[in-house]
């Protein structure tokens, strides 16, 4: 509870930034998953006279602004509800490398560019989720130009910047990350097949935080986020609202 305490404790009151899409009918979702539906039941004034509204939605787990669980590429890791609602508030930090991924759609954040920012800004903390911001937030919700493909459905043909294994392993092991986080659909690069930083991140009982919204007005240092998903029992990710409080 400390963050929280130093978050909201401090002489002015912190500057919040929702880092979450709307979810909608034109929300991104992964090749193949069901999209996000939102159905009136119940719009307007009643015979009684009074106003009275009701909807109903249905999405899969993994699309618009989510939370992967550790249990989506973990073996017996936690499912969403089983994750303690203190790691889902932490200390951010942002790796900008725009630069690199302009050039080359397929970036991978590398190790050096940790040991950069380490250099930079200081020691990544442990328990910090990391988030990677790569501007293809500036891209949604235009599907083809997001997940970088003629054919978005097919999840074979993908280009989008993502961490490398290397470096989603130094997080876990060299500085004990809660979680990580990307403007972009996956966590792992667009044309990855088979998943090494998902297994990664979640093997080490982290969780992953995708199509974060607005990550540009994050600082690279020095800002809180709560990530709060949605709390399905088992499930291996849900719709998360992402607040950033920045001193
Ligand atoms: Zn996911």
């Amino acid at each position: 509870m400390s963050l929280l305490l130093s978050a909201c404790t401090s002489a002015a009151p912190p500057h919040l930034i929702d880092l979450t899409y709307p979810f909608a009918e034109d929300t991104i979702y992964w090749p193949m998953n069901k999209p996000f539906t939102w159905e009136k039941t119940a719009w307007g004034t009643t015979q009684g006279g009074y106003w009275y509204t009701s909807a109903m939605f249905s999405t899969s787990e993994h699309g618009g602004t989510h939370l992967d669980a550790p249990i989506h590429f973990g073996e017996n890791r936690r499912a969403v509800d089983q994750i303690p609602v203190e790691d889902l508030m932490a200390r951010a930090v942002v790796l900008d490398v725009r630069a690199a991924c302009r050039t080359n759609p397929d970036y991978e954040l590398s190790v050096d560019d940790l040991t950069a920012w380490e250099a930079r800004h200081g020691r990544i903390p442990t328990g910090a989720v990391v988030f990677m911001l790569s501007g293809w937030g500036a891209k949604w919700p235009d599907r083809s130009a997001y997940l970088g493909s003629a054919t978005p459905d097919n999840p074979r043909t993908l280009h989008f910047p993502g961490f490398s294994a290397r470096a989603a392993d130094y997080l876990v092991t060299q500085r004990a990350i809660r979680g990580v986080g990307i403007d972009t659909a996956s966590i792992d690069p667009g044309r990855s097949q088979d998943f090494p930083v998902h297994r990664i991140v979640n093997g080490a009982n982290a969780y992953g935080l995708e199509n974060v919204a607005a990550l540009d007005q994050l600082p690279a240092v020095g800002a809180t986020v709560m990530a709060l998903p949605m709390k399905i029992k088992g499930g291996t990710g849900a719709p998360v609202r992402i607040v950033g409080l920045v001193p």
